[in-house]
């Protein structure tokens, strides 16, 4: 079990940890800023010292997150290293994530799917595909980002998630539970939702957007794609 600091903090870079267990190529460290493939957010990539992270995954256990090495050689369980994110990639994602939660705000309909990539993000919508007009969502979601509204992250128990089902936009992108403890999203007067991914401080980091593509992926599967602008 590792203390997951990117919860805390999205902006942490870099930190000392020391190495807890070595599975294969991967492995455990005692505290990470690693965020782990989740929620349909892409997992981090980066340096454990000289050794090279090649992706973030999740393991069985509760806050368990195992930090994939290019196949080679591996650091030995009790190894202290600097371990660092690479941040640029980083940044893209957090960027286009609190973009997905303007998308969902602008796109009134159940979200059936997700996924955050570092060049684009698409959300999958239950709708006719009729009500989505590209120039029209590029348009309000540009806007969030000119309001440059500042993020908030809070915590609410599990019970508390229970009684808030409107909190939870789709379950297949629905934030880890069985922790206790929750991490809502506030994008005050936009959007609020339980989301255990990272996020920017405000919308105007995200920059200009483009939506990119919109594209049937089936009867209650709408997708639309967004980019950097
Ligand atoms: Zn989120």
């Amino acid at each position: 079990m590792a203390e997951l600091l990117f919860r805390d903090d999205a902006y942490l870079k870099s930190c000392e940890a020391t190495v807890t267990a070595v599975h294969g190529d991967a492995v455990e460290l005692d505290r990470t800023v690693f965020y782990p493939l989740g929620g349909g957010q892409a997992g981090d990539t980066g340096k454990i010292g000289h050794w090279r992270v090649i992706d973030t995954r999740k393991g069985p256990l509760p806050d368990q997150v195992l930090h994939v090495l290019q196949p080679g050689s591996n650091p030995a369980a009790g190894a202290k290293a600097e371990i660092q994110i690479d941040w640029q990639r980083r940044h893209r994602l957090m960027r286009l994530h609190t973009a997905l939660h303007l998308l969902g705000a602008v796109v009134k309909a159940p979200v059936t799917g997700g996924r955050i990539n570092e060049d684009k993000a698409h959300l999958d919508f239950d709708i006719e595909m009729e009500r989505l007009v590209k120039d029209a969502i590029e348009a309000q979601v540009n806007e969030f980002v000119k309001s440059a509204t500042a993020t908030r992250a809070s915590w609410i128990s599990d019970a508390e998630l229970d009684a808030r089902p409107e909190l939870v936009r789709t379950m297949s992108v629905a934030p880890p539970r069985g922790e206790d403890r929750v991490r809502l999203l506030e994008i005050p007067g936009i959007d609020l939702q339980a989301c255990g991914g990272t996020h920017v401080a405000n919308t105007g980091e995200i920059g200009l957007l483009k939506v990119v593509k919109i594209r049937s992926e089936g009867k209650r599967n709408k997708r639309v794609t967004l980019e950097l602008a």
